[in-house]
């Protein structure tokens, strides 16, 4: 067992213990690199596992027997027949906007491809015009109304990009309403600047005027603010080029923002090669990515972000290829990519189809959507993994083993949900109370 301190006798008071747990899968064993090639089906399952929870943090975790003649509490959960897993980790969304596309989603069913659809000023472009309109109190609303059924399958901790403004004003109106929400929900959000997301009406004739509106006014206004960690660019043919791409990520390098990169999701334009040469912490989507731009990722520690649901909806029937990446050596993570064109808040689901279309081995998944994405998003030191000193960011879910997330798809299988400590989600009992506030 490991634990923080133990005295001989006297039994500790903890806030909560989790125990006899069929599987408790920890995801242990460090967290200072993300997890490549073999060592992502390496998940240190402890059988008849428990663990100790004392303010809000992780304080043991062992064997039951082991755990609790250290440790007595109040609050019990009695995780008999069950799997236990860290909270997962959705290292890829766009979580707030206005509105919805489900009339799009129709045309693409009938063959009319993403781009066609962005080209006709749908797609991002209808979203920016719904959300410009609407207000910091109803967007607060849908995210909250969004992190509240991400909670309830499992994700105590989110990235959420901005994207759907391109206008100064209106990109910091969504990234306020990204700090509200991480203020206000026990789910941990991770804001991430994406001004690069589209070019806007306003500047169809003139990209590179948009690129200096990014460059020179909103990057120094998200920094100056504190509104965002990362910045991100939506680099592919017809959006963001190569060399726009690493002006915006530099600029925001500039200002401490941490560069991402939407990389060859439609089309090989280097996007991989880019994120390597330019140290990246992550580079998302990569359908279409090289094997040398994979291997240069490999090299400098790039997490590849993979987002199968987000391929799944575009509906050509090509997924990332997985398997090269975990046998280059590539840290693999995966999102949902949560937006108006992949309506999906569900990590397990996104662990069935990188099982399914990618063939990842549940191990392999599960440390995609735990530890590996939590390194994507720069939280890996206090979530991802169930470990001495970490956040309590702990599900239970209702399984005899991990080897049921991917096999067991299309229905929720989380029983409880530990934030911070707190049991939030309750199924069993019905306790949950919406929204779930921080406190
Ligand atoms: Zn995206």
């Amino acid at each position: 067992m490991s634990q923080k301190r133990g005295k001989r006798g006297a039994k500790e008071n903890a806030d909560l213990l989790v125990v006899n747990a069929n599987e408790l899968v920890t995801v242990g064993g460090g967290s200072q690199k993300p997890r490549t090639g073999a060592q992502m089906r390496e998940l240190g399952i402890i059988r008849d596992g428990s663990l100790a929870v004392k303010d809000g943090k992780i304080v043991a975790v062992g064997k039951t027997p082991e755990v609790i003649k250290v440790f007595k509490a109040e609050n019990i959960i009695n995780a008999n027949g069950k799997t236990v897993l860290p909270g997962f980790v959705d290292a890829h969304t766009h979580l707030v906007f206005a509105g919805s596309r489900e009339d799009e989603f129709q045309m693409r069913v009938e063959g009319a491809s993403y781009m066609e659809i962005l080209g006709a000023g749908g797609g991002i472009l209808r979203t920016v015009r719904e959300t410009r309109k609407a207000s910091v109190e109803k967007l607060g609303d849908l995210t909250i109304e969004r992190l509240d059924v991400m909670l309830e399958h499992g994700t105590t901790t989110v990235e959420a990009k901005s994207g759907y403004g391109l206008t100064t004003k209106d990109e910091l109106k969504i990234l306020e309403v990204v700090q509200r929400a991480n203020q206000l929900h026990a789910m941990d959000v991770v804001p991430t600047f994406l001004g690069a997301h589209a070019i806007p009406f306003e500047y169809q004739g003139s990209p590179l005027g948009y690129v200096g509106l990014v460059v020179d006014e909103m990057i120094p206004k998200v920094a100056e603010k504190g509104l965002a960690e990362f910045c991100d660019v939506f680099c592919e043919r017809g959006v963001f080029g190569l060399e726009q791409t690493r002006r915006i990520l530099s600029a925001g390098r500039n200002f401490g923002l941490k560069p991402k990169v939407h990389a060859d999701e439609m089309s090989q334009l280097g996007g991989a090669e880019l994120a390597a040469d330019f140290g990246a912490v992550s580079a998302d989507h990569l359908l279409f990515s090289s094997d040398e731009g994979l291997k240069a990722m490999a090299d400098k520690g790039v997490v590849a972000v993979l987002l199968p649901a987000a391929a799944f909806c575009l509906m050509n029937g090509r997924f990332a290829d997985a398997r090269v990446m975990v046998n280059f050596g590539v840290p693999v993570a995966l999102g949902t990519d949560y937006s108006p064109s992949c309506m999906v808040e569900n990590m397990q689901l996104v662990i069935a189809f990188a099982c399914h279309f990618m063939k990842l081995t549940s191990a392999e998944a599960i440390t995609a959507a735990t530890i590996n994405a939590a390194h994507a998003v720069g939280r890996a030191g206090e979530a991802g993994s169930l470990e001495v000193g970490k956040k309590a960011d702990v599900i239970v879910l209702d399984m005899p083993n991990h080897k049921f997330l991917g096999y067991s798809f299309g229905v929720n299988l989380v029983d409880k949900v530990v934030k911070n400590g707190r049991v939030v989600i309750d199924k069993e009992a019905q306790k949950s109370e919406f929204p779930i506030s921080k406190e």
